[in-house]
């Protein structure tokens, strides 16, 4: 630049400087704005590269309620998921996830429940909360937000659910705004659920008892070195109960092979009824079954022994071939109190089991159909 020219220029007020200075300013507004951009983009990126990279359920959803609401700063971000597809509330009680740890984590039965203006949900909504149409989708314990953007998450033209974010600011969604970057946010959340749900169902696969849907036997012993290990960090006690049916080969014998099966079928569920979503339970082989129940006593474990024996013995198998079947469990029990739960984990774990087996023996030989108990420890 001629720098005599400014100097004149300036000097004198001249309109020419005025404009150089505008021009200068605008640029600099130009920059800041490039520069704030950036930043927004930069920190997208991280956020899509946390949700691509999510392991498990767990983490994609702690990102987007979590990593989202705050890159993007929004007061409250929901997930309804379509519970038909997946059987999603299954798999998660089975991924031991408590629905009460993710409050903004809901649940709708069928996509009529998604539909927003009497329309079916194929397109982002925005706009202001209306508490009749939109209180189903954010939860009931926070805030209510004053603008909203319901996004559907859709993966090869099948609705997943919806991502619902909600801000305290009445102009954040406006419904004639740009939609773009809300629209490739949903293609990548969804595209993400799909991805964990389908590789937590796969893993799920591979330690689940196909005919019981419960853990199989090497799911159930890789979870009593895991548990053992966590009494001990924790200090408290696990107890194991070894549970059989009783005279299982006259049920096969009387009710079929597929009368048997359903046996096994309905048993799995009596017991898991009775347990908390922290115990684990397992079919071992045959018509026998595992179940460990951490942060127990002995005496919790005799407790829930006699209500499993109890809910299976007390009301008849209805079987749909062949009607009613009485059936009933014998059960050993053995605990590892925190003072016990000592030396090599493996070596505690094969104890354990061991001692809960032979109570198991000793209830077959005092008749069946009762509990008994080992005293070892
Ligand atoms: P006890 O009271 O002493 O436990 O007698 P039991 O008849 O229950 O025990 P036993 O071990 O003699 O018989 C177990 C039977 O379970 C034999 C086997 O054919 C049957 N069985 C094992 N796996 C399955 C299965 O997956 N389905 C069915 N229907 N039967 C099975
Ligand atoms: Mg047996
Ligand atoms: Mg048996």
């Amino acid at each position: 630049m001629d720098k005599s020219l400014t100097f004149t220029a300036s000097q004198h007020g001249d309109p020419m400087q005025h404009e150089i200075e505008v021009v200068r300013a605008q640029l600099s507004d130009l920059l800041a704005e490039a520069r704030h951009n950036q930043e927004i983009l930069s920190r997208h990126q991280t956020l899509d590269l946390q949700l691509i990279g999510a392991h498990s359920f767990r983490e994609l959803i702690g990102h987007i309620f979590v990593t989202l609401a705050e890159i993007c700063e929004l007061d409250q971000v929901t997930l309804s998921l379509l519970n038909s597809q997946h059987n999603l509330q299954e798999m998660l009680a089975d991924l031991k996830i408590d629905s009460a740890e993710f409050p903004f984590l809901l649940f709708v039965q069928s996509e009529t429940e998604l539909r927003l203006n009497n329309k079916p949900l194929r397109k982002p909504v925005l706009g202001a909360y209306d508490k009749a149409q939109h209180a189903k989708l954010f939860a009931p314990c926070a805030e209510q937000p004053i603008s909203i953007a319901v996004i559907p998450l859709i993966r090869q033209s099948k609705l997943l659910g919806s991502l619902n974010v909600g801000s305290s600011n009445p102009d954040r969604f406006v419904s004639d705004m740009g939609t773009d970057f809300i629209e490739r946010l949903g293609s990548i959340i969804a595209i993400c659920l799909e991805n964990v749900i389908n590789s937590e169902r796969l893993t799920q696969i591979g330690l689940t008892d196909a005919l019981t849907n419960v853990s199989n036997r090497r799911h159930v012993e890789q979870r009593m070195l895991e548990e053992i290990a966590r009494a001990r960090r924790q200090h408290y006690g696990i107890s194991c109960m070894y549970l059989d049916i009783d005279h299982f080969k006259k049920i096969n014998d009387v009710h079929g092979h597929h009368g048997g099966d359903e046996v096994l079928k309905e048993t799995a569920k009596r017991i898991k009824a009775e347990l908390r979503l922290s115990d684990t339970l397992g079919r071992f082989g045959g018509e026998e079954f595992i179940v460990l129940l951490v942060n127990a006593s002995h005496s919790d474990a005799k407790h829930v022994a006699e209500r499993i024996r109890k809910s299976v013995a007390e009301k008849a198998f209805i079987l749909s071939m062949t009607g009613l079947c009485d059936v009933t469990l014998s059960i050993g029990i053995a605990t590892l109190s925190d003072d016990h739960n000592l030396g090599e984990i493996e070596n505690a774990a094969q104890t354990l089991l061991l001692r809960a087996d032979r109570a198991l023996y000793s209830a077959k030989d005092q008749g069946r159909n009762r509990v008994c108990e080992s005293l070892e420890d």
